[in-house]
């Protein structure tokens, strides 16, 4: 059975996976986050098998699960408050990963193991975090965060 036909593990926006290794790469300690959502239970299981199943989705993922901001419609309410006027945290979100869609040549809904979609990732690293670092982020760090993670999980081998 080919990939695609099978269940996916995890649903996940592309961004939130890369922000996911980035963080296991700088040592971020993931606890319960006061808005509720499932980050801090998403991030141990993705880290955990790289033989996963991910759904890549352009919209609200499993990190979203119980967060005071998803609305029922499933779009999120929140907005990004490092940035004024604050823009829509949805807007933002699908703008990010609709431009990692295409970076990567892959289409929203596309299902692969965490391993796969890693060395995807590592393909493109450096030069990701040109289009992938959060407004208020240094680039410099990203990048860092993002190849620690890589190279801590075996993806990577080499600078
Ligand atoms: S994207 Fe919005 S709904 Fe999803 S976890 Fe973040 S704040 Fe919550």
């Amino acid at each position: 059975m080919k990939v695609n036909e099978k269940l996916a593990d995890l649903k996940l926006r592309p961004h939130h996976i890369i922000d996911i290794i980035t963080g296991y790469g700088n040592n971020v300690q993931y606890q319960p986050h006061p808005f509720g959502h499932a980050r801090h239970l998403v991030a141990p299981k993705l880290l955990s098998d790289l033989n996963l199943k991910v759904k890549l989705v352009l919209g609200a993922d499993d990190i979203c699960t119980g967060c005071r901001n998803l609305l029922p419609n499933g779009k999120c309410s929140d907005v990004l408050a490092q940035l004024t006027p604050s823009p829509s945290k949805q807007a933002y979100n699908d703008v990010l990963d609709s431009r990692l869609f295409d970076h990567f040549t892959l289409a929203p809904d596309c299902t692969l193991s965490t391993g796969e979609y890693l060395e995807i990732v590592n393909k493109h690293t450096p030069g990701l975090e040109r289009i992938c670092t959060h407004p208020k982020e240094d680039p410099e760090e990203r990048l860092t965060g993002l190849i620690n993670g890589l190279k801590k999980l075996g993806i990577r081998r080499c600078i």
